[in-house]
């Protein structure tokens, strides 16, 4: 049985979107406090670094950063798109908690290839998936799982690398910045039609996209047998050299903002397959990154089901 690290940092609970807004801070309380509870998995809780200015510029141009830094208000928020898509807000705590949650992701895939970690999950917010190279949208401005999948070809050579999306939103960032990069294969399971729009099956990239667009009222069993036969096993025919996760529990049957069926006991089936493959060509290592996931309830105790199944 397997320790599973903790990247997470205080900076990324400050990051403010409004009242009513879902994406909140008591996303990421409730899945810390959930992890503290935790007694039957081995859990490290370690502290993120703040990424730098020359990390995130393995995926987004300086000038990406340096125009929404100037954006950012000395007090209230403000939007960095404009209507209808008005839902993605800077605040005065934007950037720590921005460059905290790239740096978990970075001191994450550096734990799995320098000290030997196998299985780590970056408890963070913003999420990152929805972020392009030049935009920020869907509640992300950096592209943390991108970041850390650039960082592994840059520093430490890694040539097959798989992104696994299981939020129920397509990544269009994602799948936007690797859209021509063969070395990477990005799956993406998700609720169609939903936000962003993209993610049909026909989106295939240089072949190393993957994506399995899903009906509303989909349920566990049907989510998982797409899952393997649409995602998995073409990630198993890559043999990635590590697996990079866009962990999103937005699919749980109780998500406000979508309308798949899944249960929390879903996600550890869904991380146990992932493991598997893992164990098979990965050395094991597998490095999470938290995305969606609104209702606090279900994202508590899926994100339990999910370090069940990594550990
Ligand atoms: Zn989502």
């Amino acid at each position: 049985m397997g320790k599973v690290i903790i990247f997470t940092h205080p900076d990324c609970l400050l990051k403010d979107n409004g009242s009513n807004h879902p994406e909140k801070k008591e996303r990421l309380g409730v899945v810390l406090k959930a992890i503290q509870s935790i007694d039957d998995i081995d859990t490290e809780v370690r502290l993120a670094p703040l990424a730098t200015n020359e990390q995130v510029s393995l995926v987004h141009p300086e000038s990406h950063l340096r125009d929404l830094f100037s954006m950012i208000p000395a007090s209230g928020l403000v939007t960095v798109e404009q209507e209808p898509n008005a839902d993605t807000f800077l605040c005065p705590n934007s950037k720590e908690a921005i460059l905290r949650a790239c740096g978990a992701g970075i001191a994450a895939v550096q734990s799995v290839m320098q000290d030997g970690a196998k299985r780590v999950f970056c408890a963070v917010r913003p999420p990152g998936h929805h972020a392009e190279t030049t935009r920020a949208n869907g509640f992300c401005f950096v592209n943390n799982v991108a970041v850390a999948a650039r960082y592994l070809q840059d520093k430490h050579q890694v040539k097959r690398i798989a992104i696994i999306d299981f939020d129920v939103h397509h990544g269009n960032g994602t799948q936007e910045i690797f859209y021509n990069d063969s070395s990477i294969l990005y799956g993406s399971i998700h609720e169609h039609p939903l936000f962003p729009g993209t993610g049909l099956s026909a989106e295939t990239g240089v072949g190393n996209i993957f994506n399995a667009p899903i009906a509303p009222g989909t349920t566990g069993e049907d989510f998982l047998n797409i899952f393997k036969s649409k995602i998995l096993d073409n990630v198993d025919k890559f043999q990635p050299e590590v697996i990079l996760l866009s962990a999103g529990f937005d699919a749980h049957r109780r998500d406000p903002l979508a309308n798949i069926d899944l249960e929390p006991k879903d996600y550890f089936c869904i991380t146990k397959e992932i493991v598997d493959i893992a164990n098979r060509h990965s050395q094991g290592r597998v490095v999470s990154f938290l995305e969606g996931g609104y209702d606090l309830v279900a994202l508590a105790e899926s994100v339990v089901e999910h370090l069940r199944g990594l550990k």
